[in-house]
């Protein structure tokens, strides 16, 4: 019998590949106790790690990006085995991403690192100076998705470990040989073991390593877990960046150009068989081109080769598993009922593997309809109609998601003008999803889509502290604020208070009038 992630009992957990269901290699899962002596590992190890400098982190970083690129087939050819999408978005939305975002820490992180004068405008502070530094968490624990299994936690993990944190990473338990994949290049690169850790395992897993000794938290999945780690993590104070997920709108406006539109459309929903965050959920289109881009998306959907991720010429690999592919069927069976119709798709494919579905564009759906409203996360492109700019961004609006979104126009200014209106963490204009391929952008959504960012600065600024230090220019005087307070002094504070924020200039002058020996002044004791 082939076995499936309802195998996943107990204490294992098993890899399976998605577009064969073969069984490729089963685990025991990390317990409570596995956990918290990773953990303390990893505690032992941040300060010496953080002690080596920046500048030998760096150079760590440019091992793990050379060995990268010499085993990007290799890499990729794991990832599509155990993802299920084609070998070529292995390549670009994983192996690329991370080589690009270690180029990002090697070129951003010494700079980044470097204390930041704070200069003063408030005049009663002149006689200081201050600086922010930043420091390094200590332990982060990252958990991951299986949808991106290597870009996401390959990412954070760089960005962590390059300001001198160590990790300890829970991988999806469908995806564990992705995680060990980056665990194996980190290490060949010189990273000490103890610096980054993997433990594999499901949910109970990662719910032991909110409550095992870490500083901070970095989540990516479902809202519904997302949740439920933002409670846990309110119990004990736990930092938490969450990326959780969305429901992409796409607007297409009157001026768009249809045949561009539509094939964005059909790779933005149809890209790793719809099951990337940043996917196309919903797609808006003026009244006028409706029909047009109707035809345009049909017809290039059904061109679409449908099969295993290793066959070079596959466009859309499996789902991942059942209960994703079910998820599909649940609201495309609802839409279905509520009166839209499927102009292709809309089936399982059963004779192409255990978790393939076609790849369905849906006309006749409604701002109700659970298509339009949950995550789908599957190969699914719901089409309606809008007849204004503001009705269009009401529609956008009309999420409790906020990650993604994108505006198609002719006119870029347009589009940027409407991006402004949207609610979500990205907009795209005239492209949908690459974003997250841009290392200096930031990523991260707004309402139930999550909190925090990743990648770029504010990625790196998640992994740190920031620490205020001020040092006092004359530190031989006794401040005039210290205690020894009565009427006088009390006189002289209004003075300064009216030297500084009077609106008037007359005003200004009494109160330099009324400070005057202030700051001769000393405190009592
Ligand atoms: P999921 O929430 O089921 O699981 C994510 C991770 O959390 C897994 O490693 C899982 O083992 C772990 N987990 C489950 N229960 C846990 C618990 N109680 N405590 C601690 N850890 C627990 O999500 P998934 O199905 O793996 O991923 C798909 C979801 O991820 C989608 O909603 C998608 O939109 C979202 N996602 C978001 C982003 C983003 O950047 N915003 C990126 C990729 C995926």
């Amino acid at each position: 019998m082939m076995p499936t992630e309802t195998q996943i009992v107990l204490h294992k957990v098993v890899s399976v590949n998605p577009a064969t269901g073969q069984v490729l290699r089963e685990f025991e899962s990390a317990t409570e106790e596995d956990v918290s002596t990773v953990v303390a590992r990893a505690r032992a190890a941040q300060p010496a790690w953080n002690e080596i400098g920046v500048q030998r982190r760096i150079s760590l970083l440019r091992n793990f990006q050379r060995l990268l690129h010499a085993r990007k087939s290799d890499v990729a050819r794991v990832i599509t085995t155990e993802a299920g999408k084609p070998l070529v978005e292995a390549l670009l939305t994983e192996v690329m991403v991370v080589l690009d975002a270690a180029r990002f820490c090697v070129d951003n992180v010494y700079a980044f690192l470097r204390e930041q004068p704070v200069p003063h405008g408030n005049l009663a502070m002149k006689a200081k100076t201050g600086r922010i530094e930043r420091q390094p968490y200590g332990v982060v624990g990252i958990i991951s998705p299986w949808n991106y299994p290597f870009s996401i936690p390959a990412t954070e993990t760089l960005a962590a470990l390059a300001v001198g944190n160590t990790v300890v990473l829970k991988p999806s338990e469908f995806t564990s040989l992705a995680g060990l994949e980056l665990a194996s290049l980190l290490y060949a690169a010189g990273v000490p073991k103890d610096v980054f850790q993997v433990i594999v395992g499901d949910g109970v897993t990662g719910a032991a390593l909110i409550h095992a000794d870490i500083d901070k938290l970095t989540f990516t999945g479902s809202v519904a877990t997302g949740k439920r780690i933002a409670q846990a993590a309110a119990a004990r104070l736990l930092p938490v960046l969450l990326e959780l997920g969305g429901k992409d709108p796409m607007l297409v406006l009157e001026d768009a150009d249809v045949d561009i539109a539509s094939s964005g459309a059909v790779w933005g929903a149809f890209v790793n068989a719809g099951q990337a965050c940043l996917s196309i959920e919903r797609c808006y289109v003026h009244r006028s081109l409706y029909p047009q881009f109707l035809a345009a998306c049909v017809e290039k959907t059904k061109k679409l080769r449908i099969g295993d991720g290793l066959d070079p010429h596959t466009d859309v690999g499996p789902l991942i598993h059942e209960r994703q592919l079910r998820n599909v069927e649940v609201h495309v069976e609802d839409a279905l009922s509520h009166g839209a119709r499927a102009l292709t798709g809309g089936t399982r494919l059963s004779e192409l593997g255990p978790n393939f579905y076609a790849p369905t564009v849906l006309s006749g759906v409604t701002q109700d309809m659970r298509v339009m409203r949950e995550e789908t996360f599957g190969p699914l492109l719901p089409i309606m109609s809008f007849d204004s700019d503001d009705e269009a961004i009401r529609l956008a609006n009309d999420s409790d998601y906020g990650l993604g979104a994108s505006v198609w126009t002719r006119d870029r200014a347009r589009g940027e003008a409407l991006a402004r209106r949207i609610q979500a963490g990205t907009v795209m204009v005239n492209d949908a999803v690459s974003c997250f391929g841009i290392s200096e952008a930031l990523h991260g959504g707004v309402k139930a889509s999550g909190l925090g960012r990743t990648h770029g600065h504010f990625g790196l600024e998640e992994m740190v502290r920031v620490k205020y230090v001020d040092s006092d220019l004359l530190p031989g005087v006794k401040k005039s604020w210290w205690y020894g307070y009565g009427q006088e002094f009390t006189r002289q504070m209004e003075g300064v208070i009216d030297l500084m924020f009077a609106p008037r200039l007359g005003q200004r002058l009494r109160g330099a009038l009324r400070s005057a020996g202030v700051h001769a002044r000393k405190g009592r004791f």
